[in-house]
């Protein structure tokens, strides 16, 4: 896909009256209109004309955006907003105008593999996961991702345990080469770059049926962004909870938990992958109370700010978004707050004093082991 082929959505932005800026987290926390929805498709669309050519003193707005996609809930056109602005970065990024932080971003995540640098992301992985689950032969393998080692104590010790202790003994745990499904070099705009980990990664997973991903990321980039690149995974590429709520609808938790749960919906799982029901279902299987919904839920969610390299690139723009999101989620009255993403679990928690927050995995396990 190329930036042309978004002209119809760049139109119509352009002559909108801005449907959607209420709802656009960089716009609230910035305060100007150079980083509305709006202005960004209208530069956008200059760009794809011709009007102006790639400069790095405005290229940098193209990055003020967490792809959270909360402007198509409220679009009457479902215009792509950041599936367009990450084809005009990867044009800034060809033309030599993208910003010095992308850049940096894109220097560590070829010398390491992974937007945060981490040198010991896989002494990271085997720190917390037992040598007995890599099994390089599994057909149903856990593709852990960067964000999940990063925070693998919350996600990946309560999956192992769930994965024993359920008896889940075909699945496996990926330790390949690539820890990071390359979402940072997509959204970068670096296309190549994508391509070469795409292929490597799928060389890697080769002999995998279904791929089980923590993070709803990882599910998005592995599923759909690697064939729209045309380098398709062979294997199915389930998120967590559809992996585990067949399994689950078919046993009784040993305890339903007490107290008043909210929920905060993670932009790839319930917007692009509309799993915002399914991951409800699941819920509703383990509390013992209905969940209590925060202002904006489901596909009208609010961003964590976790999305679109912005707490690498922006870490002023990601935290503000951050303390918008979690003031939300304070407001629903409920004791505790789940996620079901680990950006979203490091986002919210670095914007709260108090730290009620739960995985889905930590929940899952709490009630039937
Ligand atoms: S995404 Fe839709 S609502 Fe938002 S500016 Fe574009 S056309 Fe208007
Ligand atoms: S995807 Fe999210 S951050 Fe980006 S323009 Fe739309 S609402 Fe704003």
């Amino acid at each position: 896909m190329k930036l042309g082929d978004h002209k119809k959505d760049l139109g119509r932005c352009t002559y909108c009256p801005k449907l959607c800026r209420f709802c656009c987290p960089t716009a609230e926390v910035e305060h100007r209109e150079t980083v509305t929805p709006w202005f960004k498709m209208s530069l956008a669309e200059r760009l794809r004309s011709g009007q102006v050519s790639a400069d790095a003193d405005w290229a940098e707005v193209f990055y003020h955006c967490f792809g959270c996609l909360h402007c198509r809930t409220h679009c009457r056109h479902e215009v792509d907003v950041p599936g367009a602005l990450i084809q005009a970065r990867a044009i800034c990024l060809e033309e030599n105008a993208a910003p010095a932080p992308v850049l940096d971003l894109l220097k560590r995540q070829q010398s390491t593999g992974n937007p945060f640098g981490e040198d010991d992301l896989r002494k990271k992985l085997h720190a917390v996961v037992d040598e007995d689950l890599f099994v390089p032969e599994a057909q149903v393998v856990v593709f852990a991702g960067c964000q999940a080692i990063q925070e693998a104590s919350r996600y990946l010790l309560p999956l192992q345990k769930l994965i024993k202790g359920l008896k889940l003994d075909y699945v496996g745990v990926y330790d390949g080469e690539q820890l990071c499904c390359g979402a940072p070099l997509w959204q970068a705009g670096d296309f190549d770059g994508f391509r070469a980990h795409a292929e490597q990664l799928r060389r890697s997973l080769s002999e995998a049926r279904t791929v089980i991903c923590p993070c709803p990321t990882c599910a998005y980039v592995l599923g759909t962004v690697f064939a729209q690149f045309e380098v398709p995974l062979s294997a199915e590429v389930l998120t967590l909870d559809a992996f585990l709520g067949p399994i689950l609808a078919r046993r009784k938790p040993a305890r339903r938990l007490k107290g008043s749960f909210t929920y905060h919906d993670p932009c790839y799982l319930t917007r692009y992958l509309d799993r915002g029901k399914e991951v409800r279902e699941l819920l509703a299987l383990v509390l013992e109370e209905d969940l209590i919904e925060p202002p904006y839920h489901g596909e009208d969610a609010t961003c964590c700010g976790g999305g679109g390299l912005v707490p690498h690139i922006l870490p002023n723009v990601a935290q503000g978004a951050a303390e918008l999101r979690a003031g939300q989620l304070a407001q629903s009255g409920a004791e505790k707050v789940i996620t079901a993403c680990p950006g979203c679990l490091r986002q919210l928690e670095g914007a709260s004093s108090a730290s009620p927050y739960l995985t889905l995995e930590e929940i899952l396990l709490e009630s039937y082991l």
